[in-house]
Order: C-alpha cells, then structure tokens, then sequence
C-alpha cells in the first residue's frame, strides 16, 4: 500500500505526533499520517484500505481532541488539489482541505456576501461542513448548493437540501467530503469588510485566542443556553487540572497552558458535566471530537 500511494503523491509518515496536527496541541502518535494530493490517489486509497485498517479524515484539527496514546489507524489529510478555489459569478466552488480563511479572502476579492459569521473560525471547508460550523445562529449549510463527498469509493454529488444538517452537526460525518459548491451573492465590498472586523474584534474581545484550544468544548444546550454562561456561574473559570485550564476569559473554552495532555482535558470536561448537571440539572454534550 504504502509504494502504491507514495507512487501517487501521497506524503506518509509513521509514528507521527498528533499534537503538531491540531489547535490544542496535544496528542500522542498515529500509526501512519497521509496526506493525499487529488482524487485519483485518495480514490486508490480507498480502494487499498481494508476493512480492518481505521482511518480518520481530519481538517486543521481545530475542533478535536487527540488521546495520549495517539490513534492506531490512519490519520489521513486532504491537500493541494483538495485546496483549490474556483469562482464563477456568485459561486464558488472550495474543495474539502480550503482553509475558511481562503475561502473568506476569495469572496472578498469578488465581492461576494453572506458568509461574514464564518469570520475567525479557524479550520477547513471540508471540517466546517462536516460540523456546520458557524455562530449562534448563522450555520455554513445555509450556503452551501451542494457537497462532493466519497462514501467508501463511491463519488456522489449530494444537493444541499439532501442532506440534514442540525446544530453543530451534519449527516456528512461518514463520507469524506471532497469539494463544496457556494452560492453567495453579490456585495458593495466595504460593508462585508465591516463586518467581518467587527466580527473579528468581538471574538478578539470574548476568546481566548493567543493560547492553544479547540474552541468551545461543549454545545449550547437546546442550541439556546449558553454553555460557556452555564459554566461560569458554576464558579469554574479558571480552575486547573494539570496543565490544561478553563479559560479565564471564556467559559467554554479549554486551554492548554502549555504541556497539558488529554487526560487533563478529560478530567476538566468530567468535572464541569458534573458541576453544570448538580447545579442546573442540564447535560451539557461535547463538541469537540474526541479521537482515539
Ligand atoms: C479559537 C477557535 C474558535 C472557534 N470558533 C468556532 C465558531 O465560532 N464556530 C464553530 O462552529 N466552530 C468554531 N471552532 C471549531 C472549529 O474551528 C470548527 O469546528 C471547524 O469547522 C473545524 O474544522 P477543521 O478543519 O479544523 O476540522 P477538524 O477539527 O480537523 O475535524 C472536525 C470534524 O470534521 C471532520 N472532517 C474534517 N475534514 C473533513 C472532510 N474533508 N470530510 C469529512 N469530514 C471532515 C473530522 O473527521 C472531524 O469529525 C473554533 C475553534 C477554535 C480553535
């Protein structure tokens, strides 16, 4: 497997540390770490994988949480054609590994609208949609005209309104998502701009965002209450658990101080479940992925 995919671009690497490969930076080793340039060589790779190998399709790895022991399988990665951006009129066309940032520059430059709450989210295309990412009530589904995905080595071409998608979720989480087909709409580029700073500098003002995290850890119950207002009024910013701490800044945010590991992660998310359901009887439920 391993010349056959090399033969095609694919870079592979073994043992390689998963904490260089995510927001949080923490995270032990994957058995093999391949990145896979186009469809042709992701197309061999599924056609190569057994039955028995796990693998797990990762973006920028900014809403996960490795384990310690790293993963047993196969972390694999979409890259260079797979980051490619076309644009025509008021579509735009992102394959699955477009950072949200390029995708954002590129409907700028062509004054194009209607994507301004993905300001600051970090991650790719392929990632957002899989998690219907957004703000508290704009999601990335409302764009979106349809999505490329492989189910197994199966290439299909799904229209939005085939596909259900729910808070912070999307029925798309077993397909590899290769390509997402925009429509936006045309803009006088000074008012997106706008907005997109305002966006940026109320994040900037609410976020912990020059120390290691995964964004918000747990979702807003119901999508309504607000998880990071439940935490803090049970007194828990700022409490530690080795190196990984709840922000001081933000309620449902983690960060790691520097050197935390998983465990501590885990222990923090046990201790506020814990908290939040004695103090207000809700169940708070994880966003971030957690991947062992
Ligand atoms: C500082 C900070 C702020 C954040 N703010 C927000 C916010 O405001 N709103 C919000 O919604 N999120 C937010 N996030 C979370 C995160 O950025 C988003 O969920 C983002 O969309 C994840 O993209 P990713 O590429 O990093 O995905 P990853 O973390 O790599 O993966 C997340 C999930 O997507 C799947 N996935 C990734 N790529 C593909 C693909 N090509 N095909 C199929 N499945 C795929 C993975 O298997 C995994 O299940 C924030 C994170 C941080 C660190």
């Amino acid at each position: 497997m391993i010349k056959t995919l090399l033969s095609l671009g694919c870079k592979i690497l073994r043992d390689e540390l998963l904490f260089k490969h995510c927001s949080f930076k923490i995270g032990g080793p994957a058995r093999f770490f391949i990145e896979i340039p186009n469809e042709h060589a992701l197309l061999e790779f599924l056609k190569i994988v057994s039955d028995s190998d796990r693998y797990y399709i990762l973006g920028k790895g900014t809403n996960v949480l490795f384990s310690d022991e790293g993963y047993r399988g196969i972390i694999i990665r979409l890259i260079e054609d797979f980051r490619k951006i076309y644009v025509l009129e008021d579509k735009i066309s992102c394959g699955g590994g477009v950072l949200i940032s390029e995708f954002l520059k590129a409907a700028i430059k062509n004054n194009l609208t209607g994507f301004e709450y993905l300001t600051g989210i970090p991650g790719t295309v392929g990632g957002a949609v899989c998690g219907n990412a957004g703000s508290k009530d704009e999601w990335i589904s409302t764009s979106i005209d349809s999505v490329e995905v492989y189910i197994n080595e199966k290439k299909q071409l799904i229209n939005r309104k085939k596909i259900r998608f729910g808070y912070r979720e999307s029925e798309l989480k077993k397909c590899i998502i290769t390509r997402v087909n925009f429509s936006l709409k045309k803009t006088v580029k000074n008012d997106s701009l706008k907005k997109i700073r305002e966006n940026m500098q109320r994040r900037l003002e609410t976020q912990p965002l020059n120390v290691p995290s995964a964004g918000s850890v747990f979702k807003n119950p119901n999508g309504f209450f607000s998880a990071g207002e439940l935490i803090e009024c049970a007194g828990l910013k700022g409490k530690c658990v080795g190196c990984a701490q709840i922000s001081e800044l933000h309620g449902n945010f983690i960060v790691n101080k520097g050197g935390a590991i998983a465990k501590d992660v885990l222990c923090l998310i046990d201790l506020i479940k814990g908290k939040v359901k004695k103090k207000f009887n809700i169940n708070l439920e994880t966003e971030i992925k957690m991947i062992k």
